[in-house]
């Protein structure tokens, strides 16, 4: 069978067309003006996207066929003969492309081959459970795949090395002491794509800025290097640690290619074992890069197809509050709280911070406040650039937002500032105090927090790992005065 690959622009990598089957196949990429300006996109997602595939088809060269039409349909219709494709990444693009099977412009779908666990796998393992929490089903990828494993033992005799990887950022320093991360050097296509996007007028939020993800297999494979060599083992202590002036910390920066698919999550979790073996990086960093990449990013595009399309629709705290013009702006100037500041201007400016803000930042402070979690999970699809379709639903829905009534996480990752001013050094260069709950100096982060446990009071009682900040709460002597100023704030 020779029919063309149809490849989409999460399918970038050699593991997708460069294996026995496609080696040598005519590539069919497509850019559609449709599927670029449906939704409002970070500008920098965009850019990034288009910069993959037209360097992949400037590698592929004749071999590729590149499309610039309005719809998918139209470009396969000027392919002229049925195409092959793999199986896509979002419930809409499957069913575009079984409407396509069905008319006869694709031929065969074959599975996703962009994650280490086939979906039947998966199944087999999730058998008919009801409620997931990750931690099983990690050792069981870490069994699957024989990573960090002395036999049938995990490697160094834990799981788990959380514990050592939640220190506070160093006392006193600005920035952390590890080389900086690998950087893109931008070539002609990267400006090309610059001038496209400055004319196509597509709608866009955040700031254009100069790339700074790798978006091709060799790009990543070199940002790779360059991550286990120099930043893995300082990764794991400070991977929940935020400082102001160092966006990146010690983060490896793959999730843009490995969701775009250019770099295969296998490969980033054997560079990282290697490491541990050449004695380059501790075990407590190597096996935390590995538990975010084998076990919970595998697991959250599982959950994706598990959980469903109504899953998105959950809204178990019935969060009413649609999302605030300065949030989806991005409008990190109009807001005084500096670590929310802080996490909407990362946003803004690179379309990227690492899961700290994201949760406990601007998780936490959509929960407290009760933004609906369909907009917010939207949001966070289209304002990240290593966002997609599949990305956000378990991560926003089920962990951050608690939507699910507790499928995912035994309870809501609400805190208030103090857990904030432990793990970052934005505190103290906010208007507002952490400990204070109560006057002008009150932390929105605080007193919301007090607020959202008043709000779930009888939820959060009746879950034993909650209980007792009921119990706190009602002993709060300021809490009437608390609830007041809560509800009248409208500025954070
Ligand atoms: Fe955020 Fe409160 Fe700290 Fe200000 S004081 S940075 S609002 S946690």
């Amino acid at each position: 069978d020779t029919a063309p690959l149809w490849l989409f622009a999460d399918q970038l990598g050699p593991h997708v067309w460069d294996t026995e089957e496609f080696a040598g196949r005519e590539i069919v990429i497509v850019e559609s003006t449709r599927a670029l300006g449906r939704r409002r996109h970070h500008r920098q997602k965009l850019h990034l996207v288009l910069s993959g595939m037209r360097h992949l088809a400037e590698q592929l060269g004749d071999r590729a066929t590149y499309l610039r039409t309005d719809t998918y349909r139209e470009a396969l219709e000027q392919v002229g003969r049925p195409v092959v494709v793999h199986q896509p990444t979002s419930f809409p693009a499957s069913d575009m492309v079984r409407r396509f099977v069905k008319e006869g412009l694709v031929t065969e779908v074959r599975p996703t081959p962009t994650f280490a666990l086939g979906k039947d796998e998966f199944d087999y393992w999730a058998g008919d459970r009801e409620t997931f929490r990750m931690e099983e089903f990690y050792r069981a990828q870490r069994e699957r795949f024989s990573v960090l494993m002395d036999g049938e033992k995990p490697v160094g005799g834990k799981w788990n090395y959380d514990h050592d990887n939640r220190e506070s950022p160093p006392k006193g320093a600005e920035r952390l002491e590890v080389k900086a991360p690998w950087k893109p050097r931008e070539d002609g296509i990267d400006e090309q794509v610059r001038a496209d996007l400055d004319a196509a007028g597509y709608p866009t939020v955040g700031n254009d800025g100069p790339r700074r993800f790798a978006v091709t297999h060799e790009e990543a494979t070199r940002a790779l290097r360059h991550f286990v060599r120099h930043r893995l083992d300082t990764f794991g202590p400070y991977e929940d640690a935020v400082l102001e002036q160092d966006w990146a910390m010690a983060h490896s920066l793959l999730s843009v290619p490995m969701n775009l698919g250019a770099l295969h999550p296998l490969e980033a979790v054997h560079a990282a074992e290697q490491a541990y073996h050449d004695g380059d990086a501790r075990l407590s960093s190597v096996e935390g890069f590995v538990r975010q990449i084998l076990g919970w990013r595998e697991y959250v595009w599982q959950l994706y197809w598990r959980f469903g399309r109504g899953y998105t629709r959950r809204n178990h705290l019935r969060a009413r509050t649609p999302l605030p013009d300065w949030w989806t702006d991005l409008d990190a100037d109009a807001v005084t709280a500096n670590c929310l500041s802080h996490a909407l201007g990362g946003v803004r400016d690179r379309g990227w911070t690492h899961h700290i803000p994201r949760l406990m930042i601007l998780g936490n402070h959509a929960m407290q406040r009760g933004y609906r979690p369909a907009e917010l999970n939207d949001w966070f699809a289209t304002a990240f650039v290593d966002g997609f379709a599949w990305v956000m639903p378990a991560n926003v829905i089920g962990m951050s937002q608690h939507a699910d009534g507790g499928r995912m996480a035994t309870k809501p990752y609400a805190s208030g500032g103090a857990y904030i001013d432990r793990m970052t050094d934005l505190c103290s260069g906010c208007a507002f105090d952490p400990k204070v709950r109560v006057g002008e100096k009150a932390c929105p982060f605080t007193a919301g927090y007090w607020q959202f446990v008043h709000r779930h009071e009888e939820m959060l009682a009746g879950n034993n790992r909650t209980a007792r900040a009921v119990a706190t709460m009602k002993r709060l002597t300021d809490l009437d005065a608390l609830l007041e100023q809560e509800s009248a704030r409208e500025e954070f």
